[in-house]
């Protein structure tokens, strides 16, 4: 028996789209279908609240208004526009995508799930949503808030941390989507997981699905999804070093060219484990060849990535005379700072300058 078996499909179908039509936010990548406008917006969405990506849309769209605009974007432009967002390679994969597309597919963005799927960045989520959002194909559109609707109203108890998962509920999509409005579908039941059937407390009581809802009838709703939780996150403790010299401008780091944060601009840091606090001044002078004339702590900072915490103590080095600048480094002045794209812990160490 599959999931779907105990469900009347068409009454689901009108009582989820008929809500959608009536109950939908205003957002601005709503406000036509263009697939590349669905496109910057679902990579933008994974992972990040909608409030957030509402104006950093806005701003991505005023520059880089179509795909050719993007293709031939500078990648630090690239990085600068999508600055704070986080997860910097879906930027970069993005602006891969982008110019493949525009020079492979004549600028059209494919509408083919294999084409589409083989794009740099484009998983089986962003194909399905820009398929069925913007091509109006019956294709699914499955993430973390579509599998906890889904796994409520069809009562699934499989664990959503385990990637085989995914098949369980594209197949139950599959089965579900309307063909004649695949586009509201899909967006529907984002929407409600958004605004109705939230992580916690869902709105059982308002909800236009709640006579289909299996984890409603037996109450079960606030135990689902299941998701077994992973291994705890990792954490690492570095010394972050603002060198600033007498004319006020400091040193910025490029980061390695693959990995977290790649290609992206910070302070300099250094791991704590490979070097002794007590002698930091030492340190910095024979590193940079230059003289310290101070140093103060300044606030520590700490970021919070998917699996991974770093600590960052933040010392302020203000340095006299030359300097000597080890490879990947820059002496900026704090107006040229502002032009770099910086990951979100050294914007806050920057904004304590
Ligand atoms: Fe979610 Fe409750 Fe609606 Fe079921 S009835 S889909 S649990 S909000």
């Amino acid at each position: 028996m599959s999931y779907t078996s105990t469900i009347n499909i068409p009454q689901f179908q009108q009582d989820l789209i008929n809500w959608f039509e009536k109950e939908q936010r205003i957002l601005p990548w709503r406000e036509n279908k263009d697939p590349y406008r669905v496109w910057v917006s679902e990579i933008m969405l994974q992972q990040t609240k909608v409030d957030t990506v509402i104006p950093y849309f806005q701003h991505f769209m005023k520059q880089f208004p179509d795909l050719e605009a993007l293709a031939e974007a500078e990648e630090q432009q690239v990085l600068k526009a999508w600055e704070g967002l986080g997860y910097y390679s879906r930027a970069r994969n993005l602006q891969t995508a982008v110019k493949e597309v525009v020079s492979e597919y004549r600028a059209q963005v494919p509408e083919t799930p294999k084409e589409l799927g083989e794009l740099k960045g484009v998983g089986p989520y962003t194909k399905g949503a820009i398929l069925s959002i913007a091509y109006n194909k019956p294709e699914p559109a499955v993430d973390g808030n579509v599998m906890r609707v889904l796994s409520r109203i069809l009562r699934i108890e499989e664990d959503i941390a385990k990637a085989k998962t995914r098949k369980t509920f594209e197949t139950a999509v599959y089965q579900l989507i309307s063909k004649e409005n695949p586009s509201a579908f899909n967006q529907g039941l984002m929407e409600l997981g958004a605004l109705v059937c939230t992580p916690k407390k869902p709105s059982c009581l308002l909800c236009p699905v709640q006579q289909h809802c299996l984890a409603f009838q037996a109450g079960v709703e606030e135990t689902l999804p299941v998701k077994v939780k992973k291994t705890k996150q990792s954490t690492k403790h570095y010394v972050a070093f603002i060198i600033e010299d007498e004319t006020g401008r400091c040193v910025l780091e490029q980061r390695p060219n693959n990995g977290l944060l790649a290609q992206m601009w910070q302070f300099p840091m250094v791991d704590t484990t490979t070097i002794d606090e007590q002698h930091l001044e030492a340190y910095i002078q024979e590193k940079f060849q230059t003289k310290v004339l101070q140093t103060t702590e300044k606030e520590p900072v700490k970021h919070v990535f998917s699996h991974l915490i770093w600590y960052l103590t933040v010392k302020h080095i203000k340095i006299k005379g030359t300097i000597r600048l080890p490879a990947r480094m820059k002496l900026l002045t704090k107006k040229e700072v502002e032009q770099y794209p910086l990951p979100v812990s050294h914007q806050n160490i920057y904004r304590q300058l």
